[in-house]
């Protein structure tokens, strides 16, 4: 029996956490964010455990830009063209990431204030 893994998104990942999946391929998953702050709140996230963006490798551009596309389909999946949405993702403590597995939020379906709090 394989040890099951501390990580809370790899935990979703690997189904041991249920989660509202809106999206999933073979190298990313997409979910609603259990604590939503905008009427669409949903979290990209690679399958792959990378820290955060920082982390990114230039060998894995691939997977980067995969994100990015699984993003702008989540968006249009939602209804979020052509009023607007905003793509986050948080980097380390300061701007407050709680989880340490690379996720984009995508955010949408009301109107946001910049630059943020
Ligand atoms: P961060 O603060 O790292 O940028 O974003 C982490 C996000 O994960 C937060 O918006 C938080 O609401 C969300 N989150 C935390 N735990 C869970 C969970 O168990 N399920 C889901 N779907 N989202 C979670
Ligand atoms: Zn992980």
């Amino acid at each position: 029996m394989t040890e099951p893994t501390p990580c809370l998104f790899c935990r979703i990942i690997a189904g041991e956490i249920p989660a509202t999946l809106v999206y999933i391929d073979e190298e990313v998953v997409a979910f609603r964010d259990v604590n939503p702050q905008a009427p669409v709140h949903v979290l990209v996230v690679p399958r792959e455990h990378v820290r955060s963006v920082a982390d990114i490798t230039p060998e894995q551009s691939p997977l980067w830009a995969r994100l990015l596309h699984v993003a702008q389909k989540v968006a249009q999946d939602e209804g979020l063209d052509p009023d607007g949405w905003r793509l986050v993702s948080n980097v380390g403590p300061n701007a407050g990431q709680t989880v340490d597995h690379l996720h984009l939020h995508v955010l949408g379906g009301r109107s946001m204030s910049w630059p943020p709090g």
